[in-house]
């Protein structure tokens, strides 16, 4: 209840403006966001890196509504790539599909998308299309078909198993060699197309990571769940697929000891960095996925 009506909240102008208007909110942010630029988001892929760990970066911002919204942004991604490539950083970007325009043209998402990922190859590395809200998945998962079957490699997307469609999801793109990042899902889903329960999510996330474990290109496990962790990792062991033959995937902020842990378990592990003033719906996410973050958050507002 309280996740829905923080996703929900996620996409009100109002609260956006009363939220990221006040310093303290912004301070409360940046726990999840590596700052408002480019050079902050590369400040910590650093950081990461000299830690052991790969990196996606990620230029905040979605639902744009006009044409040159897209383009800018997509100029900003060209120019993530670009640094990236100069600073020999083992990081390639997400990119949201809504971002580059997918909501007013899928051709102008695809052509900014082609853009991105001809970048990304030429540094030998991979773009990640996230996964929005349900509206956009199959025109998401189409976006993916196109571009590999246009000739790129490094190019997938991420995968929810809140979606009831997403084992057959999972299948269909491993069938035209998507790399793929697994995760649970962050959006608010009707029942008719999302489980509820956290027992169905975490089925589905086991029976998709145990296909992308066994058959899958090269998957990417995106969880802070302990259960999941370990049942990933024993999958691994059973299944022959080696610690440098998938990655463990964990957001910017969030359980930095388990990360460092599995670091040193020898496994790979990539954090998620965000970066941009947009940060509002991404941070209402954050606090969705965990009420002990409300509470902080409320904390934090009671003590200004
Ligand atoms: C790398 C990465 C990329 C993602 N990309 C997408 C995407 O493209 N589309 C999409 O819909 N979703 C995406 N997500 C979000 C994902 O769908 C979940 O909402 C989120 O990861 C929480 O689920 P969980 O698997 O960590 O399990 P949970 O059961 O939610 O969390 C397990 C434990 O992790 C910790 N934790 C989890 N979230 C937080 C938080 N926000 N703050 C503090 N602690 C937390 C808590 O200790 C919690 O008990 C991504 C997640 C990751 C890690």
């Amino acid at each position: 209840m309280l996740r829905t009506l923080l996703v929900k909240a996620s996409e009100s102008p109002t609260l956006r403006r009363q939220v990221t208007s006040r310093r303290l909110t912004r301070d409360v942010a940046m726990r999840f966001v590596a700052g408002d630029n480019l050079d902050a988001g590369l400040d910590a892929s650093r950081a990461l890196a000299r830690s052991g760990k790969t990196v996606t970066l990620d230029y905040l911002g979605e639902s744009v509504t006009a044409e040159h919204e897209a383009r800018a942004a997509a100029k900003v991604v060209l120019e993530t790539i670009d640094r990236i490539g100069q600073a020999g950083l083992p990081a390639g970007v997400s990119v949201k599909p809504t971002q580059m325009g997918l909501r007013l043209s899928p051709t102008l998402c695809l052509e900014l998308l082609d853009d991105i990922v001809t970048a990304a190859e030429a540094i030998d590395q991979h773009v990640t299309l996230d996964m929005e809200g349900s509206d956009v998945t199959e025109v998401t998962v189409g976006l993916v078909e196109r571009l590999l079957t246009a000739g790129h490699r490094e190019v997938g997307c991420a995968v929810q198993s809140y979606l009831r469609r997403t084992r057959a999801d999972v299948e269909r793109l491993s069938a035209v060699g998507a790399s793929l990042r697994l995760c649970k899902g962050a959006y608010a889903e009707p029942e008719r197309l999302a489980f509820q329960s956290r027992g169905e999510v975490d089925a589905n996330y086991v029976a998709c990571a145990e296909y992308l474990l066994a058959d899958g290109v090269y998957p990417r496990i995106a969880t802070h769940d302990d259960r999941l962790i370990d049942h990933v990792r024993n999958l691994a062991v059973r299944l022959g697929r080696g610690r440098d033959e998938f990655e463990f995937q964990m957001l910017y902020g969030v359980r930095p000891t388990l990360q460092d842990a599995l670091v040193r378990d020898g496994y790979r592990l990539r954090v998620y960095v965000p970066f941009g003033d947009q940060w509002y719906p991404y941070f209402m996410r954050r606090l969705a996925e965990r009420p002990a973050n409300v509470a902080f958050f409320l904390r934090a507002l009671r003590d200004t």
